[in-house]
């Protein structure tokens, strides 16, 4: 199969759906795979490095689109690039098509196969393609935090892990799933005092053998959850209620309770954001307060750190993208229902439940 990746061009997305170490393993497989010239710059990786691993470098995007049986990407197609999408050719890449009608609409019209990232399940109920950046948000938000929580930038001024003598900082992570766990560990890693709260007992459990003494678990109602943010020095919301908008579990009236100076770092901003006083802001302006309370919002963490996202993406991704251009994609899908769970569009019509339902579509 001839396999194409392009330069993303969605603002401030550095990612590459493909690396060389990819290009490399799909050209060993006896594909060809043809890469926009300066697809990889954003992660450092040179066209050479492309040529070398086996690649073909070509101008633009519009050749890629134009010989490409499979198209590989990380951010769902611009306009642009929808335009150049043919019928029967394969797009794999986020989509996140359910909020997004004129993405869809563009898709079904252009007859290609579309495979999302994002509703690709595993055996255990996860979202294995999801997971890697929730890994890379969790371990960032802690980073986020200490940050924010300098002198310089707001905060009250105290290092998280503190100092022979001195005691480390509270932080408390509400939700202790992948970017809870994550988060914890890196705070837990650095010397903090370290507090999850969650609502699921198997959660608590698994939290509790992982963890043993180097972090606290406790159950997630409003007595416990206002206790642990009142005393904290860093808060990190990490909830998610699958399918829903996050629920505000730190209300405005809470950060009257807390330490001025304090910080409050909003991963789930993405669904909507579980604190009250939240809202979404960017790489280029991360942070500001309320009521003495930083917060850190940025919806796309994971875009701060392009090549360890990158590689993180392509782990996960590449396994597919190896067998559908080893089999080709009625195979693949056919062989590995995990893998037909992200197919969202097909042949002109939207083949995923959840997103013909939230756009009134027949499927
Ligand atoms: P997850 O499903 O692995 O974990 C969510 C956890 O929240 C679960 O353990 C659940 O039991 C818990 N929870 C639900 N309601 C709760 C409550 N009331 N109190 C305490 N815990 C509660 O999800 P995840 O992968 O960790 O993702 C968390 C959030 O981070 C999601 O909204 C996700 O979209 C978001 N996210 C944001 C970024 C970003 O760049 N901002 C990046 C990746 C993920």
């Amino acid at each position: 199969m001839i396999v194409g990746t392009v330069r993303e061009i969605k603002n401030h997305e550095y990612r590459v759906g493909l690396t060389p170490e990819s290009v490399h393993e799909l050209t060993a497989h006896g594909h060809r795979v043809l890469v926009e010239s300066g697809a990889g710059e954003g992660i450092g990786a040179h066209d050479a490095l492309y040529t070398r691993a086996g690649g073909e470098i070509v101008a633009d995007a519009r050749e890629v689109f134009a010989a490409a049986g499979m198209i590989v990407k990380v951010k769902e197609p611009q306009p642009e690039e929808r335009a150049m999408l043919r019928p029967g050719q394969i797009l794999y890449t986020y989509l996140h098509l359910a909020p997004d009608p004129g993405q869809t609409r563009d898709l079904i019209a252009s007859g290609a196969t579309c495979i999302a990232y994002e509703t690709v399940t595993d055996g255990h109920g996860g979202l294995p393609l999801l997971k890697p950046m929730s890994q890379v948000a969790g371990r960032m938000s802690i980073q986020a935090g200490a940050t924010a929580l300098e002198k310089a930038n707001g905060g009250r001024g105290v290092l998280l892990g503190g100092v022979p003598g001195v005691l480390p900082a509270k932080v408390c992570v509400i939700g202790g799933g992948v970017v809870g766990f994550n988060a914890a560990q890196m705070a837990a890693g650095l010397g903090a005092d370290v507090t999850i709260l969650d609502r699921s007992p198997e959660v608590l459990e698994r939290l509790g053998i992982y963890f043993e003494a180097r972090a606290k678990t406790r159950f997630s109602n409003r007595a416990n959850l206002a206790e642990c943010v009142a005393e904290a020095d860093l808060v990190i919301g990490a909830v998610l209620i699958p399918g829903a908008a996050a629920p505000k579990l730190v209300s405005a009236e809470m950060l009257k309770m807390m330490k001025k100076g304090a910080v409050l770092v909003d991963v789930a901003i993405d669904q909507g954001g579980c604190f009250e006083t939240s809202h979404p802001t960017t790489h280029a302006d991360p942070t500001y307060v309320v009521d003495g309370i930083v917060h850190y919002c940025v919806a796309n963490m994971p875009g701060a750190v392009a090549r360890t996202s990158t590689y993180a993406l392509n782990n996960v991704t590449l396994p597919h993208a190896l067998r559908i251009a080893d089999l080709g994609w009625k195979e693949a899908l056919r062989a590995d229902s995990h893998l037909l769970d992200g197919l969202n569009v097909w042949d002109g019509k939207v083949t995923y439940r959840a997103v013909a339902e939230a756009l009134d579509l027949p499927h």
